[in-house]
């Protein structure tokens, strides 16, 4: 298993995939941040959705392609097949 294969963009060998507690936590940012937002407008019950989107997205992380980035040209996507 290598750590850095080639970009899909530029083609330079510095290709380096995003770790799985990384892909996860990059995936929630955004709905835990609306949950946690909600929680304090709306209802403090909200908080529970919290551990349902990150358990969601760990399964998610774990069927998708997942992220990486090219140290080169800074290019941040999925692996192109
Ligand atoms: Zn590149």
């Amino acid at each position: 298993m290598t750590d850095y294969s080639v970009c899909p963009k530029c083609q330079q060998p510095s290709w380096k995939e995003m770790p799985f507690a990384r892909y996860v936590i990059f995936l929630s940012a955004l709905p835990v941040l609306v949950a946690l937002c909600l929680t304090f407008i709306i209802d403090p019950l909200l908080i529970l959705f919290v551990p349902i989107v990150l358990l969601l997205n760990i399964r998610a992380a774990k069927k998708r392609i997942r992220l990486g980035r090219c140290q080169t040209c800074f290019y941040t996507g999925p692996r192109a097949s």
